[in-house]
């Protein structure tokens, strides 16, 4: 056991005396469960942290005052990384606390979760936990370590989304955020109240393909949105990888399903006249103008953040209702709500939607923590923290052991205000997934408060690029081969070297943990 993060397993002077009591003298479980927090996570699938007001959202790009609420009832973390930005992935690191190459799930496609291995959910229904999933896992196999799950089958569908409960299917009729956070509540409503409970509600939205609720389509009034400056960038001064890439506005992204030329087929006739009344007319007027070269993307832009950002207008809206049912039934003062998403994504920066980059757009990710009486209210960390320290805080918060296994660490001091020391200072990266989807390069690398060093390592490059985020916050000239960074260079290349070992990185990393062919197909 971690024992040098246990020791204030039972945080002496935060938790109630009587969970000191009940340690040593024997009082009743239900009494002991009444005083450890509750846990919600609510989780988003591709939030950018782009697009959370409380970020700052330098584009003015929406509000989420109900998201927001949480950053000033609670801590706002500013550099929360991911260790591999894919949906997938990400959700495997974040249950387990591991690393992909100790979890065993690398890719999105063909790899499927080890349900056996030891994650925080089982770990929390162990010590006397109510546990359920309500929304997307997307983990392949079945959920492992809860009295519930209620989940839409693989990526899902926004419109009358069917669901898997406790594996049978279920039909459902209107739009998923809703029908997710209607499910949500209900099993709140239904637990057995005399034990805490740990709930993930995880959200389908806002991932591809984009598709708000109806009645939200015109919530922005036909606003235009702000490019951002490197929406047209050509990719001088970096290698192969991005200039091969196959996730570009101007060339991947559909105008049929993605742009909305075409309809989506899981509306009823009903729901079907709504988003024509809307898109028809806006659709004409496109098809009549028929724009081409960079009026073409910045059309394809304006759309995807219209339809982007209505996924994340129903997502706080949505939010804001979990929230209003922990206040009517003050739960809310001892539930600790965390919000993130599973990574980050390209909001247009570089040309680019989708994630996968250990670019700051993409391995960053959302991540506000609201638990009265321990975290600071309006706190603001700009620590390195990862969704990987998740599972260890939950741990630490209802007072059970952390397991060795686990490669985060508890986020608990942070919460309270304090940075311990020894509190890491670099963060190591790595992800795999090539060629399907968007032909993104495996890279693994280190990102600090000022510097992102990547090597991108298969199947056919062999290169290292490295990044100075205080002069070059959008990363986009390599300076690895400038002589004047040739000591920062060999000291984080040091820092990737520590790292692996400390990891248990596999010294050369198996091809097939890429997921590539040996014949890489063209361009989709
Ligand atoms: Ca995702």
């Amino acid at each position: 056991m971690k024992s040098k993060y246990r020791r204030t397993a039972f945080g002496v002077e935060n938790l109630p005396m009587l969970v000191m009591l009940a340690l040593s003298v024997a009082v009743p479980v239900s009494l002991i469960a009444a005083t450890r927090p509750n846990i919600l996570f609510i989780m988003a699938d591709d939030h950018a942290w782009q697009a959370v007001s409380a970020y700052g959202d330098a584009r003015h790009l929406i509000q989420t005052p109900n998201i927001d609420r949480l950053a000033r009832e609670g801590v706002r973390f500013d550099h929360c990384l991911v260790n591999n930005s894919l949906c997938g992935p990400a959700r495997a690191s974040i249950i387990t606390g591991t690393y992909s190459h100790i979890n065993g799930f690398y890719n999105n496609s063909g790899d499927r979760f080890d349900g056996s291995q030891s994650t925080f959910p089982k770990l929390l229904r162990q010590a006397g936990y109510q546990t359920a999933v309500i929304g997307k896992w997307h983990l392949e196999s079945d959920p492992t370590g809860f009295d519930h799950w209620e989940i839409v089958p693989e990526q899902g569908v926004y419109y009358n989304p069917p669901m898997i409960c406790d594996g049978q299917q279920v039909p459902h009729s209107g739009y998923v955020t809703e029908i997710i956070t209607d499910l949500s509540i209900d099993w709140l409503k239904k637990r057995d109240p005399a034990k805490p409970f740990m709930l993930l509600c995880w959200h389908k939205a806002p991932h591809r393909i984009w598709e708000p609720a109806l009645g939200d389509l015109d919530f922005d009034h036909d606003r235009p949105y702000p490019p951002p400056a490197t929406l047209f960038d050509d990719y001088a001064g970096r290698g192969r990888a991005e200039h091969e890439q196959d996730m570009m506005i101007a060339t991947t992204m559909r105008l049929n399903e993605d742009c909305k030329l075409t309809a989506p087929p899981d509306l009823s006739p009903g729901q079907r006249k709504i988003w024509d009344a809307y898109y028809a007319p806006r659709n004409a007027a496109f098809l009549e103008k028929k724009p081409t070269g960079k009026a073409l993307t910045e059309w394809k832009y304006n759309r995807f953040m219209h339809d982007y950002l209505g996924c994340i207008k129903g997502l706080d809206d949505n939010i804001g209702r979990l929230l209003k049912y922990l206040d009517e039934t003050g739960l809310a003062t001892n539930t600790m709500v965390v919000y993130s998403s599973d990574q980050g994504f390209f909001l247009g920066e570089h040309g680019w939607f989708d994630k996968r980059w250990i670019f700051q757009e993409s391995a960053r990710t959302p991540l506000l923590v609201r638990w009265p009486g321990v975290a600071k209210a309006g706190g603001v960390s700009g620590k390195i923290v990862s969704s990987l320290d998740l599972a260890e805080t939950f741990l630490q918060a209802a007072g059970t052991a952390v397991p060795d296994r686990m490669q985060g660490r508890s986020l608990m001091p942070l919460l309270k205000g304090e940075t311990p020391p020894d509190w890491r200072t670099a963060f190591y990266y790595h992800y795999y997934e090539y060629p399907a989807w968007h032909r993104v390069r495996p890279h693994y690398g280190v990102i600090t408060d000022r510097y992102t060093l990547a090597h991108f390592y298969a199947p056919d490059v062999d290169y290292w690029e490295l990044f100075d985020r205080k002069n070059d916050p959008e990363e986009m000239t390599s300076i690895f081969d400038n002589p004047a960074y040739a000591q920062v260079r060999a000291n984080l290349m040091q820092e990737v070297t520590r790292l692996r070992t400390e990891l248990k990185e596999p010294a050369k990393d198996d091809p097939k943990a890429c997921g590539y062919p040996a014949q890489i197909p063209p361009n989709l």
